[in-house]
């Protein structure tokens, strides 16, 4: 039955049972991070492992290629964060090549010192993310002291015509306070900020209190800017439901993974820094690809596969209840 389904679908494609074409990858490209963010890194931190466990420059190249051979057309480079990886400028070089479109999600720390291998590359859109316009709360939230650097990097962005989306996970007690004043950034900076609703992953601290809603967000957003706040078109495959204040340069949205998700036109793959395949953001399942690889076996029935598993909804995870008990790695591990 299976077995026939999948003869059926375009050769091309990577299809779920639901019909689902994805042609979105996001590769992970190291679980390393010059940032401690205290809602991706545990307090611990993450055991470190050998580099042979993780994909080398040429099996980054090779499973990129093969998902473009089954009509990927977006790959965007994740982590951990992707730039601290020692052949970060070869990649992005080579990777350019292939026929996608190619982007990036950083900290924003090492912007500068990549600059002109990020404007060869093609990249047109970067996402970086900031989660606070305070110095002192932004160093604490990161566990570390670049607020400036990453500042100067966005601006960097902006006066060179990037198209620079800043994610900010909102969470409660923490940086709630500061939507207005995100949304107010955007007055005259053509940057567009996404409020990100704080997920659960292994070793985050998360409960659901700590959880600042898609309509909280708007309700107080509303608050301060009333009338003037303007619903705007999403894209298809869009993850955020997007606003803009009237006569602001840039927008604002929100990205409402935990009370409202978008699984029903999700077209994403995630592929980790050690090579497995997961079909969700919140699977627990994976499919080791690397190892196949490493044997000299074809990925691409494995590939298959797992994509047709993927669950119609949330990986098949229901209730906040469920959500909270779930394990999942730590995101630094997966690729956020
Ligand atoms: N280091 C890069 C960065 O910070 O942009 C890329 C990796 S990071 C894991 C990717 C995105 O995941 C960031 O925008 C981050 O804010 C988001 N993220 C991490 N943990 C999250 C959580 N618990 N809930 C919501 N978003 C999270
Ligand atoms: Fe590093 Fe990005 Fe995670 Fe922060 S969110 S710890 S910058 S990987």
């Amino acid at each position: 039955m299976l077995i026939f389904a999948l003869m059926e679908l375009p050769v091309n494609n990577i299809v779920d049972q639901f019909g689902r074409v994805h042609d979105y990858l996001r590769i992970s490209l190291t679980e390393r991070c010059n940032l401690r963010c205290v809602y991706c890194m545990p307090e611990e931190g993450i055991a470190l492992r050998p580099k042979a466990e993780f994909m080398n420059t040429s099996e980054v190249l090779k499973m990129a290629e093969t998902f473009v051979s089954l009509g990927v057309k977006k790959i965007r480079l994740t982590g951990g964060e992707p730039l601290v990886r020692s052949d970060a400028k070869i990649l992005l070089e080579k990777l350019s090549k292939l026929p996608v479109e190619l982007a990036i999600t950083t900290n924003g720390i090492l912007i500068d010192k990549f600059f002109d291998t990020i404007k060869t590359s093609g990249i047109k859109s970067i996402n970086v993310s900031l989660d606070s316009l305070n110095k002192e709360k932004f160093n604490s939230i990161t566990r570390r002291n670049d607020f400036d650097k990453v500042i100067s990097n966005i601006n960097l962005l902006l006066n060179n015509n990037f198209h620079v989306k800043v994610n900010a996970v909102v969470i409660k007690g923490v940086n709630e306070d500061e939507l207005a004043d995100f949304v107010r950034w955007t007055s005259d900076k053509n940057v567009h900020v996404r409020f990100i609703e704080f997920m659960p992953f292994d070793g985050n601290k998360w409960d659901f209190s700590k959880v600042i809603s898609l309509e909280t967000i708007l309700a107080k957003v509303r608050k301060q800017f009333g009338e003037k706040v303007k619903r705007i078109n999403d894209r298809k495959n869009d993850t955020s439901k997007n606003y803009s204040i009237e006569g602001f340069k840039g927008t604002f949205a929100i990205i409402s993974s935990v009370t409202n998700p978008f699984c029903d036109t999700c077209n994403r793959l995630r592929l980790t820094a050690d090579g497995k395949i997961k079909n969700c953001l919140f699977s627990d399942s994976e499919t080791d690809l690397l190892s196949a690889m490493r044997r000299g076996e074809d990925i691409v029935p494995l590939i298959r596969e797992a994509v047709w598993h993927k669950k119609s909804v949330r990986a098949g995870i229901t209730s906040f209840e469920n959500l909270e008990k779930r394990k999942n790695r730590a995101m630094i591990a997966i690729g956020g």
